[in-house]
């Protein structure tokens, strides 16, 4: 299964509906259909009216973050597992490079995960090594530590997916190498086995569009991707997925 996934950070109105309704068009009527999985993260706000549009069709929606305690509490504007999961969140990012750069400490992430598992909701869990990490070659260190502070091998890995965004990448047009980025997957996939014993889905997110995605769809090892600016747009979506499977 491979997975597109688009994060539309603080972007969209309920009109914006009509993206995902283009997306979903174009899924119903693609041969290639059964083998992804669209899943799409609007804002917390448009989550709910979103889900219940898409709940018997087949683009899934999920949330961008969550705050890092079970149901309810008194921390103001916090918005918990449970209650997107009530309503009708099916997964959610945990750990994106803007939230980690906002605070977002090992210990908060691995009680995101540990809440939005005990929830119900689907995990995609995001690592990347800034610019600076990268220049000193410690790209493989950093993933490996901020993989093995929050992930552990009682979480229930068929409902995490990883993805791999290097925050140098992330909207600048700048990609690794295939020979880097098929490096770094098969290291996250060989810690994830130290700790799961299987490797969960291994996505790659950072500058993925229609022109990227014919780089990165030669490097099998690579389940799926994460797109930002690009999934504002159906027409980019698609072409995503249009030419990954071409
Ligand atoms: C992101 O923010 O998760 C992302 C991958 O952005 P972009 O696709 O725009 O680089």
């Amino acid at each position: 299964m491979r997975y597109f996934i688009g994060n539309w950070k603080m972007f969209g109105i309920p009109k914006s509906i009509n993206i995902l309704r283009k997306i979903n068009s174009f899924y119903s009527k693609d041969k290639n259909r059964k083998k992804y999985r669209v899943i799409m993260t609007p804002p917390y706000t448009l989550i709910e009216s979103y889900a219940k549009y898409f709940k018997n069709k087949k683009i899934f929606i999920g949330s961008q973050n969550c705050y890092q305690k079970d149901q309810f509490s008194s921390n103001t504007a916090g918005v918990s597992p449970y209650m997107l999961r009530s309503v009708g969140a099916k997964y959610t990012l945990i750990g994106h490079s803007d939230n980690r750069g906002e605070g977002d400490s090992d210990l908060m992430l691995k009680n995101k995960v540990r809440f939005a598992l005990k929830n119900n909701l689907k995990v995609v869990f995001c690592i990347g090594e800034n610019k600076i990490e990268k220049k000193n070659n410690k790209t493989l260190i950093v993933l490996k530590k901020q993989l093995t502070k929050v992930l552990e091998r009682k979480f229930n890995k068929n409902n995490i997916i990883v993805a791999y965004e290097p925050i140098w990448s992330i909207g600048t047009g700048k990609i690794p190498t295939a020979i880097e980025l098929s490096t770094t997957i098969l290291h996250i996939k060989n810690v994830l086995k130290n700790i799961f014993k299987e490797s969960p889905a291994v996505l790659y997110g950072g500058s993925v569009d229609g022109g990227t995605v014919e780089i990165f769809k030669k490097i099998r090892e690579i389940d799926g991707f994460l797109i930002g600016g690009a999934s504002k747009s159906s027409k980019k979506f698609i072409d995503i997925i249009k030419n990954y499977y071409r």
